[in-house]
């Protein structure tokens, strides 16, 4: 049961679906997604026992088919849908679940009960597209140097921009090899000497951890188009499982006694008394009724706060921050069959990377883990005593090595459970050598640029090769790092910049089909060494093409270049691209049709129209070469095509539509401000992640950039400080002896200094067994996040219209549960639980977003970049995005201010994003993460426009204005002040657009009103009305 229930992750998330074997993003659900276990769906319609029920809650596809949207097509007709698939399982005899994710188009809401057409043309099943694993244990290539124990880590990290770093703790090794003597008070019970024999041998899977590549590079699979060799999924962490889920591992019930007493807050906690803990200071408002007919004004004054989990004091004290680690539900079901009845997502939201001004960081030869299941010692284990800790993931009890035991912190002896790593839900350490298996490799970047006559002319040349030139002293690396450049048109071009030549030279291969590098050794040079070399080619770079009338672009055969330069090392390609690929492989022909304002089920080429840029993704994040995409583009440029190279390879893609540097400036601040981001901030190489869940809970689906190489290990050729993640859990085993439970990400990676770092972030949530718990404990905000990445997978596996009529029916389901589950009085009127009052108005605003709007004119590429950032920002800019906030600006005061570093930030409340909000005397900034508009009313006050605009009356205001003048005035201060600060609290450039009723974006800025009625799609009232509707039926 369960190993077929990891097996089935393995295709995790159909569209993520690994491996050359595999469709490309476009394709029906793998069929591994079907064989997920029967509970493992989120509004799973299939109970496990009995009947489906038949109250309102009951989720029929066709009964919530509300969308004016119509009803779903059939499968697109791109010819990716057929191709390849390997079909279910054979031998399943179980049916399909029905699982909410992977459904059958013709049934609209997230869980369906038809199973998959069998598109299978495989007599056997395809082994799960993984990486080859090793069994044999690792091979310690290069035992690296130990560390200094006083490395201070903050030296290394450029400080970025925006999130200036703090000098991180570092905690060293303990001074000596013996501990220092025991302090008095433990000295007279010196610690049982640990018999070797006692020690259980580590479980065999132990090297297929993430302390160890799961393939030497060596070993790798070498060309694309065959399945990777394969080994069982496995999941170490769980021995026994399969036996009696419901019983205690033997090594709790050998060391049942009484809990250790612990002086410290953290593990003794776990006892018993959690049971009892009290809701209450949640549960008033968090399930405060609300009639969302009646109550209008919503939002809270100022940012939406996550909720807090209902965990005791000093453990939620120690949990992981929500900005880095949260979950859609704080309070986890009890199980699957409750789970169910929510209607609402698990789910987590991570954003593993993140600029932390806090980060401890210890030095330490022997990283405690779990014997078992491999889980980093955490603030969430309990010591059963002095010298045992118990797993808070699988329960096993392990021994607390000696070293543990001397507290570098404190520089004390004998307090195990006051060590950083058990007082910090979030740490870092330096890894010793077993967690490589090959050196750690240099920094190493190349630049892939687009030089036809399109690019030429957009004028981009210059913005990269000046930012470039500003920002090279600050690219993270060392004496090690190198660099190198390739340009391209219809013919590919090198650059050998080695040291001793008097300037750089130019290599020039035209056979495209058969690309070789002309000079291997001298195409990555060391940056350090070759500096000028490097500063004469970019400062040449825009002139040389300047007369270019070449207008063909070999996007496919330069990347193929630049994977064979890379691929001995890694590293990241930055690859800058202004058109349609146009010759030899991965060439692509325009597929946007002329309207694609017509029906949302109409909307075709969501998927790519090739399946050369995933395998090449996949081949690249086989030797941890991550590809950054810069799209700058005025024409269609099949992004969805396009994107796969950066999805898969765990890059980012970055857009800028109608790019020219004339002609539309705003453009070229934005890529100058996120080119100094993207070329400064910290970078991961050769990452992989694992996310470990309490036993009887598992990963179902991942969302975000990555290469899934096997059910809970993503592939992370690099690793950046803005990434998100997002992903699906199911309940396998009832939690029915739990009181809580633990998730755990481990983020390994090199940094750009050469050194192995694994982040490790844990989360510890409370099991309940109510409804009105689980209601009481939602996170709307992760919920809508984890919707809004389900719902991109589904606008490609089936179709846009399906998507939009899921995210209805997610609202509708959720409410007609609350309303009949949790509700004891019933009452008329929309009712939601205060928690969730949001979740109308974000599912709408989800509806209205870029990415699943059906009403306003979108261009392709546009949409499909949408959906790229629904999947990949973390939540915090995701949410930015999806509902921006609306202020009122002329009016600005100090007061409730905020004051950072001598700095007044005035705090505008926020408004709704309503038409009826907006007033003609008056200025409103909205804030839609990557773009800011300030409307300027036409009766605005006189003061406000000469003391903050700094012109004389309305019809003065430019039409084009982008920037606040530097105005001597408290009211210009104020308002720069509080745009800065938004501006300060993303990773990417916000463009500010002042604009009146006369300018050409207003329309833009109008569509952002999401509550009013627009061309096509409700207004938030009759939302309410047609949701009201829908759960009294
Ligand atoms: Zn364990």
């Amino acid at each position: 049961m369960s190993s077929s229930g990891f097996a089935s992750q393995n295709g995790a998330g159909g569209s993520y679906a690994n491996g050359p074997s595999q469709n490309p993003v476009g394709v029906y659900p793998s069929n591994q997604g079907f064989m997920a276990p029967p509970q493992s769906g989120y509004m799973n319609n299939l109970p496990t026992k009995g009947p489906p029920p038949t109250g309102p809650s009951l989720y029929s596809g066709g009964r919530h088919q509300p969308s004016p949207a119509g009803t779903p097509g059939a499968l697109p007709a791109s010819p990716n849908h057929m191709s390849g698939l390997s079909g279910p399982p054979q031998g399943s005899a179980t049916p399909p679940p029905a699982n909410s994710y992977y459904q059958h188009p013709h049934q609209p809401g997230w869980s369906g009960v038809t199973p998959p057409p069998p598109m299978g043309n495989n007599a056997s099943p395809v082994p799960p597209a993984m990486y080859r694993t090793t069994s044999t244990p690792p091979v310690f290539q290069n035992p690296m140097q130990p560390p200094a124990p006083s490395v201070n880590n903050a030296a290394m990290t450029a400080p970025p921009a925006l999130n200036v770093m703090a000098p991180h703790q570092t905690y060293g090794p303990p001074p000596s090899v013996r501990p220092p003597p025991p302090p008095a008070a433990v000295r007279g019970t010196p610690p049982p000497p640990v018999p070797p024999t006692a020690a259980v041998p580590p479980p065999p899977l132990a090297t297929h951890s993430d302390g160890v590549y799961a393939a030497h590079p060596g070993q790798m699979r070498g060309p694309m188009g065959s399945s990777y060799p394969s080994l069982q999924p496995v999941y170490q962490s769980v021995p026994g499982m399969q036996t009696a889920p419901q019983m205690p591992p033997p090594a709790q019930m050998q060391t049942q006694p009484q809990l250790y007493p612990q002086p410290s807050p953290g593990a003794a906690q776990l006892s018993p008394s959690l049971a009892s803990l009290s809701l209450q200071s949640q549960t008033p408002e968090a399930l405060r009724v609300v009639n969302l007919l009646q109550e209008r004004s919503l939002l809270p004054p100022g940012a939406v706060t996550p909720p807090t989990p209902c965990l005791p004091q000093d453990l939620q004290k120690l949990n992981s921050s929500p900005e880095v680690f949260r979950c859609t539900l704080t309070s986890i079901p009890q199980t699957q069959t409750l789970l169910n009845k929510a209607k609402l997502p698990l789910g987590l939201l991570l954003h593993p990377f993140k600029d932390l001004s806090q980060l401890p960081v210890v030095t330490s030869s022997n990283i405690v883990r779990c014997r078992s299941c491999r889980t980093y010692i955490n603030p969430f284990v309990t010591f059963v005593d002095a010298r045992r800790w118990k797993c808070n993931l699988c329960h096993r009890v392990n021994d607390v090595p000696e070293e543990f035991m001397y507290n570098p912190v404190s520089r004390s002896y004998g307090a195990p459970h006051k060590r950083p790593e058990v007082q910090n839900a979030t740490i870092e350490f330096i890894a010793p050598s077993e967690y490589m298996l090959r050196p750690p490799q240099p920094a190493v970047y190349l630049y892939i640029l687009d030089v036809s006559h399109n690019a030429v002319e957009t004028g981009y040349l210059d913005v990269v090769c000046q930012s470039l030139l500003d920002n090279l002293e600050s690219i993270p690396g060392d004496a090690r790092t190198k660099i190198g450049f390739i340009t391209f048109d219809s013919t590919i071009h090198f650059y050998n910049l080695q040291e001793g030549l008097s300037q750089p030279q130019m290599l020039i291969v035209s056979d495209i089909d058969d690309v070789f590098l002309p000079t291997p050794d001298s195409l990555l040079v060391n940056l350090n060494e070759c500096k000028e070399l490097v500063q004469d080619l970019l400062s040449s770079l825009p002139q040389m093409f300047s007369k270019t009338m070449e207008t063909q672009s070999a996007l496919g055969p330069a990347l193929q270049a630049a994977f064979k330069l890379l691929s001995a090392t890694g590293g990241r390609m930055s690859v800058f691209q202004t058109q349609l690929p146009t010759v030899g492989i991965g060439a692509l022909k325009p597929r946007e049709e002329p309207s694609q304002k017509a029906a949302a089920k109409d909307i075709q080429h969501l998927s790519p129209a090739t399946d050369f840029y995933k395998k090449l993704a996949l081949d690249c994040s086989g030797q941890h070469v991550a590809v950054d995409l810069f799209l700058l583009s005025a024409q269609y440029s099949d992004l969805s095509s396009l994107g796969c190279i950066s999805r898969y390879s765990a890059g980012s893609v970055y857009f800028y539509p109608s790019y020219h540097k004339q002609h539309n400036p705003s453009q070229t601040e934005r890529l100058q401000k996120d080119l100094k981001r993207y070329l400064t901030r910290k970078i991961g190489f050769e990452a992989v992640m694992r996310i470990r869940c309490t036993k009887g809970m598992s990963i179902h689906t991942f969302h975000g950039n990555f290469f899934v190489r096997s059910t809970d290990l993503l592939s992370l050729a690099n690793v950046n400080p803005d990434a998100g993640f997002a992903v699906q859990m199911s309940i396998d085993e009832n939690l029915l002896d739990l009181q809580m439970v633990s998730f755990q990400a481990a983020l390994l990676y090199t940094s750009s200094k050469g050194e192995r770092r694994i982040r490790v972030h844990t989360l510890c949530l409370p099991v309940v067994n109510s409804l009105s718990d689980i209601f009481a404990g939602a996170d709307v905000q992760a919920i809508t996040a984890l919707l809004a990445s389900m719902a991109v997978d589904r606008s490609v596996t089936a179709s846009l219209s399906d998507a939009r009529d899921a995210l209805i029916n997610a609202a509708i389901d959720s409410l007609a549960s609350y309303r009949t589950s949790v509700l004891s009085v019933q009452q008329p009127g929309l009712l939601a639980p205060a928690c969730l009052r949001m979740f109308p108005l974000y599912v709408l605003a989800l509806l209205k977003h870029k990415a699943f709007r059906t009403s306003a004119s979108t261009r392709l590429d546009e949409r499909v970049f949408a959906m790229c950032q629904l999947k990949y920002q973390p939540l915090a800019y995701l949410m930015m995005m999806v509902h921006p906030g609306l202020y009122r600006v002329d009016d600005l005061t100090d007061e409730g201010a905020l004051n950072i570093n001598d700095r007044t930030i005035p705090q505008p409340r926020v408004f709704q994003l309503s038409v009826e909000k907006l007033s003609r005397d008056a200025a409103f900034l909205m804030d839609c993460g990557t773009v800011m508009y300030l409307w300027i009313g036409r009766n605005c006050s006189p003061v406000f426009l000469t003391q903050v605009l700094g012109v004389e009356s309305y019809a003065a205001v430019p039409l084009n204005m982008i920037h606040l003048p530097e105005l001597d005035t408290a009211e210009s201060a104020r308002l720069r002040a509080f745009v800065d600060w938004l501006r300060e609290r993303r990773p990417f450039h916000s463009i500010l657009h002042i604009i009146r009723d006369e300018s050409p974006l207003k329309p833009e800025f109008m569509q952002n009103m999401i509550e009013d009625l627009s061309e096509s799609a409700l207004s938030y009232y009759e939302f309410l009305l047609h949701l009201q509707q829908q759960i009294s039926k």
